[in-house]
């Protein structure tokens, strides 16, 4: 199926364009969101759905070309019962969306996606993200994919093995030292010249675009249903705003009957939006410290930060943040309650929602699906201090037998 994207439209003036290439409205500057013929969605329902994978959604993605559908089998990642980790947490239904498991192992193949397949669409040869790790990666790995040259900018306390799978797959890699909201300044202005493809979170529309299908994904694997409520993260707000518009597309075209509550996540450490949102006031920049959970730290979300705000003002949301040990103890957690290895920053999520429900800001009757942005495997972290030990027969069998004895709680 072709794809029906039909144009952008201003999130602010309400003016209409083309689809090209542009990073924000030549009228008044807003951001623009992409735009789709919903009535032939309407017509014909999920059966515009066919393949695997992210491009399973192409119809509903502005990528024209089927040559320029990039792919590494991103997308249809699992959405996993956690009745365990709900018992924990005395909900009624927990789901978590795992997004480690997409190829480079977090939520950002899903844009890498669809940015990488825009640039190929509008003829660029280069492509530029500035990156703490994960979005490094992915674009690098997405880019190399498509046979197109990257330069991934990237600061300085990224872990060992996001610099590592950014050095393997970008073609040009540059440590930055400083802040990083003042680079993505300084490296706007030169996505602005055009000099290489935008591939940051916080303009490209066709970027964006990819991450909306982990919306759709989700509906589908409930059967075509919404759950009562979804946790998404907040950096910059990518991930929030893709998923929104996604549920939001498909109530407006009758693919589910009714949208989830959202609520969103941020590091106590980087809370810019959080701040906003309890306060009732527009986002104010922070400077911000550092966070276990890498991925959350922007001080600085920009226009995509109010985005976020209107949809939590809009649809009667919520926000709310957690401390970094909570975020340990939610990645802790997720491991040993259910075998789900994630990331500080993937498991910020999980530790929201306990905050959120311990300040019943979220109804535990409900079913709630979480999204866990990334997998733990990446994560630099030094080795629990456990001595190599040896053994005879007899040593081996007791051990394995006290072992079996001590009840693991
Ligand atoms: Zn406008």
């Amino acid at each position: 199926m072709d794809s029906l994207a039909t144009g952008l439209h201003c999130i602010d003036c309400g003016a209409a364009h083309p689809p090209s290439y542009t990073l924000q409205c030549p009228a008044c500057a807003g951001l623009l969101e992409l735009r789709y013929d919903g009535d032939t969605v309407k017509r014909h329902g999920p059966s515009l759905f066919t393949g695997a994978g992210l491009w399973r959604y192409a119809p509903v993605l502005p990528i024209t070309d089927p040559a320029h559908r990039v792919t590494l089998g991103e997308g249809q990642t699992p959405l996993l019962e956690c009745p365990r980790l709900a018992r924990r947490l005395g909900v009624k239904r927990l789901l978590v969306k795992f997004e480690g498991a997409n190829p480079t192992g977090t939520v950002k193949d899903r844009s890498s996606a669809t940015a990488i397949g825009a640039a190929l669409q509008f003829g660029f040869r280069a492509t530029s993200v500035v990156s703490s790790g994960n979005a490094g990666s992915s674009i690098g790995a997405y880019s190399a994919r498509a046979g197109l040259r990257s330069l991934v900018f990237c600061y300085e306390r990224a872990s060992a093995p996001k610099v590592l799978h950014m050095a393997a797959t970008a073609s040009d890699l540059v440590i930055y030292q400083g802040v990083y909201d003042d680079l993505i300044a300084l490296w706007d202005t030169l996505a602005e010249e055009r000099l290489f493809f935008d591939c940051g979170a916080t303009r490209n529309a066709y970027k964006h675009e990819g991450k909306k299908t982990i919306a759709y994904e989700i509906a589908e694997q409930l059967d075509w249903q919404a759950p009562d409520v979804l946790v998404a993260p907040v950096a910059v707000g990518e991930t929030f705003i893709a998923a929104y518009r996604g549920f939001a597309e498909m109530e407006r075209w009758g693919l589910i009957a009714k949208r989830p509550l959202m609520a969103g996540a941020q590091a106590a450490r980087a809370n810019a939006i959080v701040t906003a949102w309890r306060d009732k006031a527009p986002v104010v920049p922070i400077k911000i410290g550092y966070t276990v959970a890498e991925g959350l730290a922007a001080g600085n979300p920009g226009r995509k930060g109010d985005w976020v705000l209107r949809i939590l003002r809009d649809s009667g949301g919520v926000a709310g943040q957690a401390e970094d040990e909570e975020i340990l103890e939610a990645q802790k957690l997720l491991a040993r309650e259910e075998g789900i290895w994630a990331g500080p920053t993937g498991s910020a999520s999980l530790a929201v929602l306990a905050r959120l429900l311990a300040d019943k800001r979220i109804d535990p009757a409900s079913t709630i699906c979480v999204i866990v942005s990334e997998t733990g495997l990446k994560t630099e972290a030094p080795p629990p201090p456990l001595a190599p030990r040896a053994f005879d027969a007899e040593s081996l069998r007791r051990l394995v037998l006290d072992k079996l004895a001590s009840a693991r709680t």
